[in-house]
């Protein structure tokens, strides 16, 4: 099995995979450069289908914050990327059109997205075999379903909270997230 596929699996079973190595591009030859390139699409693709990806697709860092989760839900990127990215468009005085356009119909878009997905996702649970790249169907094992099942039923409960808040004109109510989480 492929590494990301078996990231992805780890990610979905909510175990921490294995090390990402890091290579520098700058000592690769051209056709490791090409093969890094792919790969990193290959991975941006994965995470993209990932309850919660280990890494931000948009600068490779670990994301296991809870600000990390609520910015990857926000705008499929970690809370430093989002910090920056804002940082930026206040300086440039941008900031207001950016909150109130784009990024709200990219936020409402990115979660009716997460949602069907995890509908898919639970769906899928109904019976555990993972398909690979190469159509090769492997059955979960070693893999508790239940746990997996109650976060993806947890994290979809989120995303439809979050889909509630942004369909009220993207008008975040204070506090109706975050405080008050304790189990
Ligand atoms: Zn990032």
């Amino acid at each position: 099995m492929k590494r990301e596929d078996r990231a992805f699996k780890d990610i979905l079973a909510g175990r921490e995979p294995e090390k990402k190595v890091v290579v520098t591009v700058g000592d690769l030859t051209p056709e490791g450069k090409q093969e890094e390139e792919e790969r990193k699409e290959r991975i941006s693709k994965i995470m993209q289908h990932a309850r919660r990806p280990w890494w931000c697709p948009t600068c490779g860092g670990t994301m296991k914050s809870k600000l990390d989760d609520k910015m990857w839900n926000l705008h499929g990127k970690c809370f430093s990327c989002v910090v920056e990215e804002e940082t930026k468009l206040r300086i440039e005085g941008n900031y207001e059109k950016y909150e109130h356009g784009k990024i709200h119909a990219n936020k409402v878009a990115f979660l009716k997205d997460m949602e069907q997905l995890l509908v898919a996702n639970l769906e899928a649970l109904k019976n555990p075999e993972f398909v690979t790249e190469l159509g090769e169907v492997e059955r979960w094992s070693g893999v508790d379903l239940e746990t997996v099942e109650s976060d993806m039923r947890e994290h979809l409960e989120q995303v439809r909270e979050l889909l509630e808040d942004n369909e009220n004109g993207g008008v975040n109510k204070p506090n109706s997230q975050g405080q008050g989480e304790e189990p």
